[in-house]
Order: structure tokens, then C-alpha cells, then sequence
């Protein structure tokens, strides 16, 4: 399987090649050359299996001529060793099926709390095992708006040779995710705090990359979604939750980098029946608005009691607009440079048809997050996270049929505990795992937004 990049500029890649460069060289995004096809068969098949076997089949599709399969198999077994739930992303109904049946696939059960872990989990270990193949050293700087940074140190922290940044954006992460960072003990990982919203973080990770000097001397890579190996590992559990319904379902997704939902249309295009694909997000609704509207442009950036959807430069955006053009590289080049200047792209009429027929969208605000937590709390009794709130909320918009619904839920109420007391007026409790970083010693360093600072402060770190 060779990759090739959204840009059309990049020369045909590994899958170890695609994994440790996160980012194409021409600035765009990997893709499969092709995608891998299941047949209907193949797919009923999985239903009852554990969800390491369809992991594997999966993933072996895109990494099999970089993987061995005992070494494919090893490391989806341990990575999923830690989850705290055996079915790794369990279906729990939220609504009967007399009202349009409505189930949440949890997929917060791994050691951060976030459904970020799924992917991260196994990426640490193929980074590893890639990287100790290949020799030499790699920087991994990430920017996160809340998840991906603790969910990359849980992964990567201790391993050798891979020296790991994360930027959050200071004080627009809730404090356990802070902490869940900060209180890393081991030596590789650096946190900074950002004076900026998630967007200039995500922005200067990008600009570090476009020094290619720079990136080059300290062999910068991400593992941000932009790592198509993150997508990858999560379009799995859209093939094991239609196996286990049996029958095809909508799927409603919280919203932010478009790193989740788009690996939802990797499954469709590699053969899954998934009648449609529903982005949901919070009052940063620059997605909502390019399906809407057909302009896909950034606004002002909010903070909103949903902070790991605080968004908005939706990066995986990127693959799917290639996807629609017909897989036009150089339209898409063109498309994300113009972007990148006047922070304006008008959809062109043929890719807009193309995506509204895999995509709907609804944006919620945070007086809706609330009300949904607190109704579905007191309907069943399920305490939910601000951000699975942002899709329920959506999921709740769509007339009832008879086509199941999946929502996907992408954090433990326990790592929102402010929201979820607005909400349900008492505290959604915390699991040990949780509880533990509220009482280590924190790390972390605040920097300006700037480009030379954020190079020098890396470069200080990285000296022996
Ligand atoms: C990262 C995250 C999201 C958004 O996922 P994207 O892939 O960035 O769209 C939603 N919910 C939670 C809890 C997250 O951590």
C-alpha cells in the first residue's frame, strides 16, 4: 500500500514512512494511493469478534507491507491491554427503539479518558518499533486543544529516542486535562502553555514545519489526526458498531479537526454502508457553516464549555475536500494556499454536492450542551461529557426513522466536572485513574506565541 499526498506534490510513501512524517512534504495530507475494500460479507463477519480482530483486519490493510502481522497483532493487543471496558468501544442505548433508536459508543475507556487513546495507543507503539527499525531520533510537537496532548504523553512519554512537545492553549483547557498533562513524570515530554487559542498553536506546529531546516535537524514530526494512521485506527470502530447493530447506522460525531468523522468516510470508502455522516459542533461552527452555507471560512475563536472542539482550522477538512474534488490535487493545493491566505474558501458547486451527500451538520451553543446533558441524565440516567452532549444535541435534530444512530462519545463526564455540575447540580465523580493527577506536582512552561521563541525554547530542551 503506497500513500499519496492531498497536495499531489510529495513523492509515494510507506506506511512507516507516512506514520513517522505525520505531514507530507508539499504541506499537504496522506492518503491511501487507493482504499482497501471489504465486501458486505466480510463485513457481517466481524460482528462478535473482539474488537483486536477487526483492528487487525483493518489495519493490516493499510500497514501490512510495514508490519509484520505478529507485529501488527502484538502491539493492538497492548495497546488495548489498559482499557478499562473489554469491548474497547461498547454500543449503550440511549433511547428505545419506539423513538428512533439511539445508542452512544463509548469510546472513552482507555487511560486518558478520551477517545483520542483508541488511536494514540497503538500509534506509540508502531512509532517505536518504526523508529528503532529505521535508527536515529524524532521530535514530536503537538498542539492540542485539550485531549490529544495528555492521550500523545500517555503513549509516548518514557519511550527512547522521541522527544515529545505538547502546546495547549493556557487556560482553555479544563483542568483535568492540564493536569493529566503536566503531571507526566517522565523526562522526554515538555509542555508548554500557549498565550493563544488552539488555532495559533496548531498554527505555529505547522509553521515549525514549513522551516524545514529546523524540522529536518531535530526530525520534527505529529501525531496530531493529521497522522493518517490516527484516522486509520479509527475508522475501525465504525465498522464494529454497524457489525454489532447489524444493520447499518447513521453516525453523529462531535466535531473539531474533522480527524473522527473523516475516518467515518474512510470506512465508507472502504466498503462500509453508513447512510450518513453528521458533524456536530459547538458555537466554533466553521464546519457547520461549509455545509451550510458552502463557504468554508474562520471566524473568532470561542471558548466553549466543549473545549477539545475549540476549533477552527478543521485540518482533516482537508482530506475530505480532496476526496469530493475527485481526488484533484492540485485544485486542492491551490484551494488550502488561497485558504491560507484570505482565510476564505467558497466551495465550488461540484465538491459542495459531493460532500452534502455524505455530510449534514448542526452546531449547538452552550446553554443547548447543558440542557442535554441534564435531559439525557434524567431520561436515563447517563451522565455525559459536554462534548458527547454537542452530538446528542444534534442527533436530537434529526427526524426519527428507522435507521439506528450512533453517537460518538468522545470523553468521561469526570473530565469535565464544572459543565457537568452546571448541568446535573453535583459532580459527575472521578475514577481513580483521574483522581490520581489532581495531587502530583505540574510542569509545564508558558510562551508567547511566537514562532522563534517556541524553536529556541525546543532547541534549549533538546541540547544534551
Ligand atoms: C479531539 C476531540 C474531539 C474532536 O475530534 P476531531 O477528530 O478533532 O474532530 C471531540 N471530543 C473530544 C472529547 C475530543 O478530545
Amino acid at each position: 500500500m503506497q500513500f499519496i499526498s492531498t497536495r499531489g506534490g510529495a513523492p509515494h510513501a510507506s506506511f512507516s514512512d507516512v506514520l513517522l512524517a505525520g505531514l507530507a512534504p508539499d504541506g499537504g495530507l496522506y492518503l491511501p494511493e487507493s482504499w482497501p475494500q471489504f465486501s458486505a460479507a466480510e463485513i457481517a463477519a466481524f460482528a462478535g469478534k473482539p474488537y483486536q480482530v477487526v483492528a487487525y483486519e483493518v489495519l493490516s490493510r493499510f500497514a501490512g507491507e510495514s508490519f509484520t502481522a505478529d507485529e501488527l497483532k502484538a502491539d493492538i493487543q497492548a495497546a488495548y491491554a489498559g482499557f478499562e471496558s473489554p469491548a474497547i468501544a461498547p454500543l449503550r442505548q440511549i433511547a428505545p427503539s419506539s423513538n428512533g433508536s439511539q445508542y452512544l459508543l463509548e469510546l472513552f475507556h482507555g487511560p486518558t479518558f478520551a477517545f483520542k487513546d483508541i488511536a494514540l495507543q497503538i500509534l506509540g507503539r508502531l512509532f517505536a518499533r518504526a523508529l528503532t527499525r529505521r535508527g536515529g531520533k524524532v521530535t514530536i510537537v503537538a498542539a492540542t486543544s485539550g485531549d490529544t496532548g495528555s492521550a500523545a504523553i500517555a503513549a509516548l512519554g518514557g519511550l527512547p529516542n522521541i522527544e515529545v512537545f505538547v502546546l495547549h492553549p493556557r487556560g482553555r483547557v479544563s483542568e483535568v486535562q492540564r493536569r493529566q498533562m503536566t503531571t507526566s513524570p517522565h523526562a522526554n515530554v515538555h509542555n508548554v502553555a500557549l498565550e493563544g487559542s488552539f488555532d495559533d498553536a496548531q498554527g505555529l506546529v505547522k509553521d515549525l514545519f514549513a522551516q524545514t531546516e529546523f524540522a529536518q535537524q531535530i526530525g520534527l514530526t505529529a501525531v496530531n489526526s493529521i497522522n493518517f494512521a490516527r484516522i486509520a485506527a479509527q475508522a475501525v470502530y465504525y465498522f464494529t458498531a454497524t457489525a454489532a447493530l447489524g444493520k447499518p447506522a447513521t453516525f453523529v460525531v462531535p466535531t473539531g479537526n474533522f480527524g473522527d468523522i473523516f475516518a467515518g468516510e474512510a470506512a465508507m470508502r472502504m466498503g462500509l454502508d453508513v447512510p450518513r455522516l453528521v458533524i456536530a459542533t459547538n458555537a466554533n461552527d466553521i464546519m457547520a457553516r461549509a455545509l451550510n452555507d458552502g463557504v468554508y471560512a474562520s471566524g473568532a475563536s470561542h471558548a466553549t464549555l466543549s473545549p477539545s472542539m475549540d476549533i477552527q482550522v478543521a485540518s482533516n477538512f482537508e482530506r475530505a475536500l480532496f476526496e469530493a474534488s475527485g481526488r484533484d490535487g492540485a485544485w486542492t493545493a491551490a484551494a488550502m494556499s488561497d485558504f491560507a491566505k484570505t482565510r476564505k474558501l467558497v466551495l465550488p458547486a461540484p465538491v459542495l454536492v459531493a460532500l452534502r451527500a455524505r455530510y449534514s451538520a448542526y452546531a449547538c451553543n452552550d446553554d443547548d450542551t447543558i440542557a442535554t446533558i441534564k435531559t439525557v441524565a434524567a431520561e436515563t440516567g447517563q451522565v455525559i461529557d459536554p462534548h458527547t452532549a454537542v452530538a446528542v444535541h444534534a442527533a436530537r435534530r434529526i427526524p426519527a426513522s428507522a435507521t439506528p444512530m450512533v453517537i460518538l462519545s468522545t470523553a468521561h463526564a469526570a473530565k469535565f466536572p464544572d459543565a457537568v455540575t452546571r448541568a446535573i447540580g453535583r459532580d459527575p465523580g472521578m475514577p481513580d485513574g483521574l483522581k490520581k493527577v489532581m495531587d502530583l506536582p505540574e510542569k509545564l512552561d508558558i510562551l508567547p506565541n511566537d514562532l522563534s521563541l517556541l524553536r529556541q525554547f525546543i532547541s534549549n530542551r533538546l541540547a544534551p
